[in-house]
């Protein structure tokens, strides 16, 4: 398959992110192909988007030069078995599906297929995501590009040469977003306790984690540099840093961490 159709299958959350990504960053509606099995979906997502939609994968996968499997990671293996030796070796396969590893795909497809494996997270809904890939031996240069420049249209993308560390990848960006969220909760709660109004701490909370953030991604120092500036000796932000210093604040993150990628190597 020598086109540069990009068929989706699973019209869900995912999907409509990315491809309000490629649309917006000029790819022709004309290019892209959708499949699911919610008719009523499928209809909401031509009218979004003026795409063509198909309510059976194989038809889509055998038009398209790059496929995306973008379903819950159950329901994959039999998505894959029903393709199985259907598809032209130059297709391309990219698994958006957690924890679902490149060889099983491969192996329920019939073998010898070109399969990008990603993780990407939540806040590639609006276009902020990050998203780790890796890719197997039959993917070429010119299909790396073109899965960096799909996934690029709903944040930032990085490789990854072992397909394990995508399991370190899921513990800090895939489920990363939950952790700050803890923590947006957290200090509101907090800031509750020291009478300000909730809607209030709320506010405060989540402006200030996105000021911080933005300060640490276009700022040249570390975020630990950053942190030293911030804390003036003696004053009030040394003094809840050392609060949670010698609550062993590293040591909680780190086991956190520990567990989400203990549990994604399970799972995968
Ligand atoms: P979703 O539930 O919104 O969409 C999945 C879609 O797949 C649904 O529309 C469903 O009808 C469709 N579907 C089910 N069986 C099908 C079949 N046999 N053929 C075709 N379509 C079928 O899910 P989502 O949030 O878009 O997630 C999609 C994938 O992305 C998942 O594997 C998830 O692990 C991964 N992912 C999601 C996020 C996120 O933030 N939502 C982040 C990282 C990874």
């Amino acid at each position: 398959m020598q086109n540069s159709l990009i068929g989706f299958i699973g019209a869900g959350n995912m999907t409509h992110a990315i491809i309000s990504g490629l649309i917006n960053n000029n790819t022709n509606h004309n290019q892209i192909k959708i499949s699911d099995t919610n008719e009523a979906l499928l209809l909401l997502r031509k009218t979004e988007f003026n795409i063509e939609i198909f309510t059976d994968n194989t038809k889509l996968a055998t038009q398209c030069s790059t496929i995306i499997f973008a379903v819950k990671p159950q329901v994959l293996s039999s998505v894959c078995k029903n393709l199985k030796n259907k598809l032209t070796t130059n297709t391309l396969i990219i698994s958006i599906a957690a924890g679902v590893r490149s060889h099983d795909i491969e192996r329920w497809l019939g073998g010898n297929q070109a399969i990008i494996r990603t993780m990407p997270n939540t806040p590639a809904l609006l276009n902020q995501g990050i998203t780790g890939l890796f890719a197997n031996k039959q993917v070429s240069n010119k299909q790396k590009f073109l899965a960096e420049n799909i996934l690029n249209s709903v944040g930032e993308c990085l490789w990854v040469n072992d397909e394990y560390l995508l399991n370190a990848i899921t513990a800090v960006s895939g489920s990363g977003p939950a952790y700050f969220f803890l923590m947006l909760e957290s200090m509101t709660k907090a800031g509750v306790t020291l009478g300000l109004d909730e809607v209030v701490a709320q506010k405060l909370s989540i402006q200030t984690a996105l000021g911080a953030s933005m300060m640490a991604s276009r700022s040249k120092d570390s975020p630990q540099q950053l942190r030293n500036k911030v804390t003036s000796k003696n004053g009030t932000t040394q003094a809840a840093i050392e609060s949670l210093q010698n609550q062993d604040f590293e040591i909680i993150i780190a086991h956190a961490i520990r567990a989400a990628s203990d549990k994604s190597n399970k799972i995968g």
